[in-house]
């Protein structure tokens, strides 16, 4: 791609609307919204053409740094992107809590070696993470989580229970909040990561009333988690627990990525 700097927007604006004119299936025309509910169904072979094609050129997380597989553009930029997928029809497939939250902090805390096994399959949107901070006794208050990692040598050995695990029963791995020094509160919190195919992760999706189960129980029993696989100081999770909830409040608020650009008037009338 040529280095479109400074004020070169338009060259880049017709770049990216070629691209997309060349590579989004017209089969996926005004389906965003479809990426914003929350029952799952199997992608069709254009959504997944159109994610690889996204996540490949690194515009689906456009000013994460190209040394990972992200789009190293300028905020400017990637808004041209937002707009002309937007003008298309089009939508970002590359999505999901992995780029909402956990890797905007991953790149902030993360060791050289996490962002290197991490950032690449969030870019391409290969895997999927989910959140386990709540539990049933720690929600407003969620310094008070009881989640215990005892320390093993080179592992820990995590029990406890999470709640309200969103998209739980769908995702590869799981950033979790435990406790690693139960003498202190805030202080003995740690940041960790693991696959939820490891032994002893147990997710049971709560049905709501509605006959959808956006959450889950998640339920850990002598998971074993690596402790290159901790994020941040040990006893320092606190920190970068905060840090991950300003990506959240501010993905939230947001909002723009799942719409495409696209005008809330035209969401509304997806939605009806
Ligand atoms: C859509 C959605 C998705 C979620 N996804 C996830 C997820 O993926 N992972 C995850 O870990 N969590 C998730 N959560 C959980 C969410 O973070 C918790 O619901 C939140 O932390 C509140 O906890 P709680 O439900 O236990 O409520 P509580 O803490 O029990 O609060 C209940 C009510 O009491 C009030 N209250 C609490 N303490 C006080 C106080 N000291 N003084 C006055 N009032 C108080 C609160 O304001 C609230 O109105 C999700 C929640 C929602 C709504």
């Amino acid at each position: 791609m040529a280095d479109f700097g400074g004020s070169d927007l338009d060259a880049f604006r017709t770049e990216v609307r070629d691209w997309i004119e060349a590579n989004f299936p017209k089969s996926l025309k005004g389906k965003g919204g479809m990426m914003m509910r929350e029952e799952r169904t199997e992608p069709t072979p254009d959504m997944t053409a159109w994610r690889k094609a996204m996540g490949e050129k690194g515009w689906g997380t456009p000013t994460w740094p190209k040394q990972y597989g992200g789009g190293g553009l300028t905020p400017a930029h990637a808004r041209v992107i937002q707009q002309e997928l937007g003008r298309a029809g089009a939508y970002n497939p590359i999505g999901g809590m992995g780029v909402m939250m956990f890797g905007p902090t991953l790149l902030e805390y993360g060791t050289e070696a996490q962002k290197q096994q991490h950032i690449p399959p969030i870019v391409k949107g290969e895997l999927q993470w989910c959140q386990g901070f709540s539990e049933p006794g720690a929600g407003s208050d969620l310094a008070s989580l009881q989640t215990r990692a005892e320390d093993k040598g080179d592992h820990y050995i995590v029990n406890g229970q999470k709640i309200w695990t969103s998209g739980a029963q769908y995702a590869d791995w799981c950033f979790c909040l435990v406790r690693t020094d139960t003498t202190k509160k805030h202080e003995g919190i740690s940041f960790v990561l693991f696959p939820m195919t490891t032994p002893g992760v147990e997710v049971r999706p709560i049905p709501l009333i509605a006959g959808n189960s956006p959450f889950c129980e998640t339920f850990l029993t002598d998971v074993r988690v690596e402790k290159d696989q901790v994020v941040g100081p040990v006893n320092g999770g606190w920190t970068v627990a905060k840090r991950l909830l300003q990506h959240e409040r501010s993905g939230l608020s947001g909002a723009g990525g799942g719409g495409g650009g696209r005008s809330l008037v035209k969401l509304a009338k997806e939605y009806v």
